[in-house]
């Protein structure tokens, strides 16, 4: 596969998430939540998690996102990918995540359709824009240690 061809399919994904993203509901009480801002972009997100101390496993994930393209897909992503995970795979995927945005070395094969963000490292401006969803994520969970 050619390097254009690769380019519009993942365009293709991006904009496939920004018109259905998935996993939008009404959250339940017992959701944790967070609201995070990227004031470089104007991206606003609510983000809802449903976790399960006892097996330490996301079981869902829900959101209301405002911003661009690269933030409301890459969240839509996230969702996807984390649901039914565990935090020591959850925390794999988001190492591998933002490796790839930031031009280290990743693994592919545990970032689903979030590989499609890819092209991120050659726009840095825009990074905070595809983690945005990771780092709400992290913060609820109360990970954000950095
Ligand atoms: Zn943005």
């Amino acid at each position: 596969m050619s390097y254009l061809n690769d380019e519009s399919m993942y365009r293709e994904i991006i904009m496939d998430h920004v018109k259905n993203p998935r996993n939008i509901k009404t959250p339940n009480d017992h959701y944790r939540k967070t609201y995070l801002k990227n004031p470089s972009c104007g991206d606003e997100l609510y983000l809802y998690v449903d976790y399960d101390e006892t097996t330490n496993t996301i079981k869902d994930i829900t959101y209301k996102v405002t911003g661009c393209s690269i933030c409301c897909s890459s969240v839509s992503m996230m969702s996807e990918l984390l649901t039914n995970k565990s935090k020591l795979e959850m925390a794999l995927i988001i190492e591998n995540f933002n490796n790839m945005v930031t031009g280290k070395e990743y693994n592919p094969e545990v970032l689903g359709d979030a590989v499609s963000l890819k092209g991120i490292v050659n726009v840095p401006p825009r990074i905070k824009c595809a983690t945005l969803g990771y780092k709400a994520l992290l913060q609820i969970l109360g990970e954000d240690h950095e």
